[in-house]
This record gives C-alpha cells, structure tokens and sequence, in this order.
C-alpha cells in the first residue's frame, strides 16, 4: 500500500478524476458512430433523431423521374482559384479526411450566397469500390466528393446555419479511376499528396493552398439539385445538395491511396483501416430531384442494364443467324432433292426425241 493512498486528500482527488473522466468517455460513447456495427447507420436514428427524417441523403437519383428546370443556372465558384498564401488544414477525424478551406471562396448559382467551409470525400475499399453515397440510376463510383458551404447571406457561421434548413449548401462531385497506367491527376495529387500525414484520426497537416476550381469537373451547368441532409450524424436536414453529371477522374494509384493509407483508428490504437465510409442510399419520399439540363437517358443505363441489352442483342443475332441457315439448308436439301428426282426420272424414261420425231414423221407422212 501506498503512502499516497492512505492520505484522504489525494482520494477525494483520485475520485474526482475518475467522475470526469467516466462524464468525458460516456460523452464520446454517445456522440461516437460508425458506418457498421452496433453504432452503424441502422441506429444512427437512436441517438441522432434527425437521421430517421424523411429528407435524408445520399439518395439514388433516377434520371427518368428528375424534374428539368431551365432556370437552374450554372454554378459560380467565386475565389476558388486564388486561395491566397493561407495553409489549408487537412485533418483525420475518424470518419473521413476533411480540408478546410478559405472563406474567401463563395459559390454563385444558388438562391443564396454560400460561403465555403470545408470538403472531405468517401470511398470504399479495393475490394469493393463502392466509394460513392449518391447513385445515379443505381450506378455507383469509386469514391465522391463534398464541398461544403454555409449561407453566409443570412448566418454568421456553419455552426449557426448546419441545423437550418436553408443553412447548407454542398457540392457532389463523383470520382472514377483511370486506367492503370494513366497519370496521377494533378489537381487532387496537391493534397493527396499528405494522407499519409493524417494516416492516424485526430492528425492535421498544414499544406499549402490550391486551385480548389482544378478539382472540379468541366461542365458546372450540368448538375441534380435537391433538397437533403447530412449524410453523417447528426444527418440534420439542411442541404441543398448539387450533385455534378460529370465525373472527375483520379489515376488508379490515387484511389488506392485513399483506399489504403488512412485509419479510423487513432496512432495509439490498434490500426483500423479507414474504409466504406458511405451511407446507403435514402428514401426520396416526396421531394422532387431537379436538373439544369436534359438528361439523356441513353447514357444513364447501369452497368447491368447494358450487359443485359449486349446479351439480348447477341443472343437476337444468334437466332437470326439459326433461322437462316435453316432456311437455306432446308431449301437446297430440296433442291438438291428435286435435282436428283429429276436425274432418276430421265435415266427411267424412254428418250423422248425420237418418239416425238417419229410422231412428226408419220404427221407429216
Ligand atoms: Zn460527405
């Protein structure tokens, strides 16, 4: 026994370290989530009621039920390109990487001006790169993107507008893999190029400012605008998500780097990869999915939907190419059948000439 642990002050000391330290854990446990599990999405409603809303997301966008509005005009980003000399921060928090990023970049384009805040992406794993949240058809990518913006016009910061229901705006940017052997894309290498710096949660890193614009797909008048939440708990239903027809393409070694180098666990932990952080898809319920262009539904078939059509169309050739041939080997059967009848009946046949020559002789005899 301990001389410390015989004196009553240092108990009472002791005790109330434990107190807080029991407050601050059970604290952590009830704010603490995971994608799986028993604090995985099907109960994230338990302790975040909003995630139980009826305007949750992601959603699947289905293409022929989105509503065409002319009046969505393209989308601004203001100060995207010139971030100035700051440093973004580039932070693991357990979920996700996140950049925060200059309040000098705003978007135009919405009903609001919105001021940027921060953007962070999901993937999946190199096992099952079902990266994306949104589905467009059913169709997913390997991983998505979300620039997140608070209405800077009516609140004075995220925290004051993310419960708002016009408090938030976030663009959905998907990301496809190249060939193997294509070329790192340049613009996402600026910060892909320090995951390994947050590989553990609860890690920053300070790298320089970029080009935010350069992450961004070519065409921003083409896009699906609805309204949406969180797709992380709290999951509060204050999004109007603008999610991008055109994806951007990263190289093969840039997704596996986001597959394999960050951890949802912290450097002091056992490692636990950081991995399928996506929500499934949400039910649309009443809401109405715009877009500001007119979707061709010929490019918006799934994968399965063109391997059924590829195998449809095949098998069609096929039969066409049966029935043919059937045709042509039943006609010259018959007719190699008629020629050699023809054949046997002259050989049996008296010559017919000489008869025909006589009756004409004795005619004219
Ligand atoms: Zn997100």
């Amino acid at each position: 026994m301990s001389v410390l642990s015989t004196c009553p002050f240092y108990r009472i000391l002791q005790c109330a370290v434990l107190i807080l330290t029991a407050s601050q854990h059970m604290s952590e446990s009830a704010s603490s989530w995971t994608y799986l599990g028993n604090g995985g999405q099907e109960n994230w409603k338990e302790v975040f009621p909003d995630c139980g809303g009826t305007a949750q997301s992601p959603i699947n966008i289905q293409t022929a039920n989105v509503s065409y509005d002319e009046s969505l005009p393209p989308i601004q980003p203001i100060g995207y390109s010139n971030p100035g000399t700051d440093y973004f921060t580039l932070r693991n928090n357990g979920h996700t990487v996140v950049l925060s990023l200059s309040s000098s970049m705003h978007l135009r384009g919405l009903p609001y001006n919105f001021t940027a805040a921060q953007l962070h992406l999901h993937w999946g794993s190199t096992s099952l790169p079902i990266g994306s949240e949104h589905r467009i058809d059913g169709e997913f990518y390997p991983a998505e993107m979300h620039i997140v913006h608070y209405n800077s016009e009516k609140y004075t910061d995220i925290n004051d507008a993310k419960n708002m229901p016009d408090g938030l705006a976030v663009l959905g940017i998907f990301l496809e893999a190249m060939p193997s052997s294509a070329a790192d894309n340049p613009a996402y290498g600026k910060f892909f190029k320090y995951l390994e710096n947050v590989s553990y949660a609860g890690q920053t890193v300070a790298i320089p400012a970029f080009s935010v614009h350069s992450l961004l797909p070519d065409h921003l008048d083409q896009y699906f605008q609805y309204k949406g939440s969180l797709t992380t708990p709290p999951c509060h239903q204050s999004v109007t998500w603008t999610v991008f027809h055109e994806k951007v393409q990263i190289s093969a070694s840039q997704l596996d780097k986001l597959q394999t180098v960050i951890y949802s666990s912290r450097s002091v932990d056992v490692p636990v990869l950081l991995q399928n952080n996506v929500r499934e898809p949400q039910p649309l319920n009443q809401r109405t999915v715009y877009s500001s262009f007119h979707v061709a539904h010929a490019e918006s078939f799934s994968k399965g939907q063109i391997f059924a059509i590829a195998l449809g169309t095949i098998l069609g050739l096929v039969a066409i190419l049966g029935i043919v041939f059937f045709v042509v080997r039943t006609y010259s059967k018959k007719n190699r059948m008629d020629v050699e009848g023809k054949t046997s009946e002259a050989a049996t046949k008296p010559p017919s000439g000489p008869a025909e020559q006589v009756e004409v002789k004795s005619f004219q005899a």
